[in-house]
């Protein structure tokens, strides 16, 4: 993983009165998991949005592995940071394995070395490759979409994850099957996350630190599961 810090960020959209995020500092290290938690509207996603710089941010800076990546070209972030999104995004004319292959085919990956790549990604979220490389995202159920998602967003083996309520589109149990696959994934991984959800047990759950989040992405509580469990 490589370390995130935010500093003093602050989105401002056109025509609204207040911020929607207002002079946000977060640390997050490399290999951790720090989890935004908060009401729907209070700017967790324009957050997350603002550091893979799909929203410019209004003012403040955003380092990642060190380097200050708060005016550089977007595209040049596709390969460092994957982005999983509750409405997994996958694109309904290409199969599974056309989808994860999307971003290693766009780094200039060699075609063989994709190919594997999609097999190995496959396996890691728990999906049989011979069952579901060729199937097309229809064909699937809603949480087998988002572990196509969470695959896809690994496939170019990016140091940073961020995960918007990725796992918000399906039924309690397969969320929770698939928060515990998150766990044992990385386990072996150690990517460095930044992961949304107004859902606070799976905050507790999966996050090595949780910012708590009120209006404005304000941060109120940042610490361990236990330390806010306890407080
Ligand atoms: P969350 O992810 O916590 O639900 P958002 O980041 O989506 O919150 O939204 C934070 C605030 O910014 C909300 O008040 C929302 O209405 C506003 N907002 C979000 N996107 C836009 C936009 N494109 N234009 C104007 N306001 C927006
Ligand atoms: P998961 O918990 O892995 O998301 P589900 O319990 O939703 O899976 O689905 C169980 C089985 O039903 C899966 O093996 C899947 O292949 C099959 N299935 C679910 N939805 C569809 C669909 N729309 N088309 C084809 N097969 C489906």
């Amino acid at each position: 993983g490589a370390s995130i810090r935010l500093d003093n960020l602050t989105k401002r959209y056109p025509d609204s009165q207040a911020p929607a995020v207002e002079d946000v500092t977060l640390d997050v290290a490399a290999g951790e998991t720090v989890i935004l938690v908060g009401p729907s509207g209070c700017g967790k996603s324009t957050t997350l949005k603002m550091i893979n710089r799909l929203i410019e941010p209004t003012s403040g800076r955003i380092t990642i592995g060190g380097e200050d990546v708060t005016g550089i070209n977007p595209v040049a972030l596709r390969r460092t940071i994957g982005y999983a999104i509750q409405a997994t995004g996958l694109f309904p004319h290409m199969t599974v394995a056309e989808n994860i292959a999307l971003v290693p085919k766009m780094a200039g990956w060699p075609r063989a070395k994709v190919r594997d790549r999609v097999e190995e990604m496959l396996e890691l979220v728990g999906l049989d490759p011979g069952e579901f490389r060729g199937r097309y995202p229809r064909r699937l159920s809603g949480g087998q979409q988002q572990r196509v998602g969470v695959a896809r967003a690994l496939a170019a083996d990016p140091p940073v994850l961020l995960m918007d309520e990725p796992f918000g589109a399906v039924d309690p149990i397969t969320r929770e099957r698939l928060q515990d696959q998150l766990i044992r994934l990385q386990r072996e991984l150690r990517k460095t996350i930044v992961f949304v959800t107004h859902d606070f047990d799976e905050a507790i759950k999966v996050g090595d630190r949780i910012a708590v989040l009120r209006d404005r992405s304000q941060i109120a509580q940042f610490d361990t599961p236990e330390a806010i469990l306890a407080s």
